[in-house]
């Protein structure tokens, strides 16, 4: 969502006239979007401004500008600690950026909207890749997960309309993209404010809609709420060929005690029958997670349930965390019950092997398998497979993903946005690489659209 958003301020500014430049010493303008999910976002925030005074003091008509979540929540700290900054604005008002931005060459300008001031409408994307998109549906959130800083920066939530939302893919199809991914804190909720009294779209009818969008190959979400993945969802995925085989479902924890302590709103079991029945309608779908591990109270007990539910779901691959707290969370209060860091490690020396253990059987399976592969673009040096190593320095490598999110290299000189398929002929925890089979799709040409002259 915070990458999405920072499209979208360069978006604003492009369409302001402004350009941009690799190398900020060239900058007239710097906006630092903050991301107050991340740990140590503030001394990530200030070392960065740091940096940017004595640049401002070499080039004195630069504009400073932060937004974001970290923004929202600490705007007088920010500028009470970085004199330099022009320009603060939060989560609420990310359209207004190049007006406070214009506003602030007659002093520094802090704008901060505790309430959405319009409905989430398209605004204007410099996106990073041609033929794959975020598509944002819905802002904020109405869950009250005690860990989580969301719903006090990012407000209640509200959903996009969604003629708004389909027309906005189509025209991101004609102009060349494949893969769409829908952005939402709770997308499985998404609708639940439209309509009152009326039609009321729910998820799955937003997914059918896109999946009726010529010309987009691909439907990806991110992320569904467990308590909130309803069975119409999982119909839609099922019968839907462009929604992906891959579902993202945050487990967070599997104790009962825990879940509760966290606001979810679902039981361990609740979670594991959604996931069967999901698993049961979606052949070979590909199933993410995400999980805590040292929330504060958690016992022995307690992780000893997260594991064995990670054992009998099986992920394909999770994220796991070390609890952090986050000031101004609920979570964050509960310090007398803060787990000890020694425990915590070998916690997640515990689970993080089963999760490898999973991901790698998954992974193996697909050995032998053709797999549909979206291009992304040439193979980084840091993702590397074995057969890159046996293969021809000079050969053109490239990497994609298939629909089940899993990265595959290939030796092949293939565009971005290209629909291959791909034998799997190697396969590691964290990787697969294969052989061109064929091409599916052609990488489409992307059309620019030229304005028209003014006169
Ligand atoms: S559902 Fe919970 S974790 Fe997700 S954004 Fe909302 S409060 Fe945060």
């Amino acid at each position: 969502m915070n990458e999405h958003d920072s499209e979208q301020i360069a978006g604003l500014l492009v369409a302001e006239g402004m350009e941009a430049v690799d190398d900020v010493e060239e900058a007239d303008v710097v906006v630092l979007n903050t991301c107050c999910i991340r740990e140590n976002a503030d001394n990530r925030l200030y070392g960065t401004l740091g940096h940017l005074r004595s640049l401002k003091e070499r080039h004195p008509g630069l504009q400073i500008a932060v937004g974001g979540c970290l923004a929202q929540k600490d705007r007088a700290k920010i500028m009470a600690r970085a004199d330099h900054v022009d320009v603060v604005f939060g989560t609420h008002n990310i359209a207004r950026a190049p007006a406070l931005l214009d506003q602030a060459r007659f002093g520094p300008v802090v704008e901060i909207l505790e309430e959405h001031d319009a409905d989430p409408t398209a605004l204007p994307a410099q996106r990073k890749s041609g033929h794959s998109a975020w598509i944002t549906i819905q802002i904020g959130c109405d869950n009250s997960c005690t860990f989580c800083i969301v719903p006090s920066v990012r407000g209640a939530e509200i959903s996009r309309r969604m003629g708004d939302i389909v027309s906005e893919a189509e025209q991101l199809a004609a102009g060349g993209v494949r893969e769409i991914t829908l952005l939402g804190q709770n997308v499985n909720s998404y609708g639940r404010d439209l309509g009152a009294g009326q039609y009321q779209p729910q998820f799955a009818d937003l997914l059918r809609a896109i999946d009726e969008v010529d010309g987009i190959s691909r439907i990806r979400y991110i992320s569904p709420h467990p308590k909130d993945l309803r069975p119409d969802t999982i119909a839609a995925m099922a019968e839907c060929d462009a929604v992906c085989e891959h579902i993202h479902l945050p487990l967070q924890s599997g104790s009962d005690r825990i879940l509760a302590r966290m606001h979810r709103g679902y039981r361990a079991e609740r979670f594991l029958e959604r996931l069967g029945a999901a698993r049961a309608a979606i052949p070979d779908l590909a199933v993410t997670s995400d999980i805590i591990v040292g929330f504060p109270g958690e016992t022995d007990a307690d992780f000893a349930a997260t594991l064995a539910v990670a054992e009998e779901a099986k992920f394909d691959s999770a994220y796991t965390f070390v609890f952090s707290p986050r000031p101004g969370t609920p979570a964050a209060e509960m310090v007398d019950d803060f787990v000890d860091p020694e425990i915590i490690r070998d916690r997640m020396t515990q689970l993080t092997e089963v999760i490898e253990r999973h991901g790698t059987a998954h992974h193996k399976a697909r050995m032998g398998r053709t797999e549909e592969i979206l291009i992304e673009g040439p193979e980084k040096r840091s993702s590397r497979s074995k057969s890159t190593e046996d293969s021809d320095p000079a050969a053109v490598r490239v990497s994609g993903r298939s629909r089940q999110g899993k990265m595959v290299h290939l030796e092949a000189d293939l565009a971005a946005g290209t629909i291959a398929n791909v034998l799997i002929t190697e396969t590691a925890p964290h990787w697969l690489a294969g052989e061109l089979v064929e091409i599916v799709e052609p990488a489409p040409i992307r059309r620019v659209r030229i304005p028209l002259a003014a006169g």
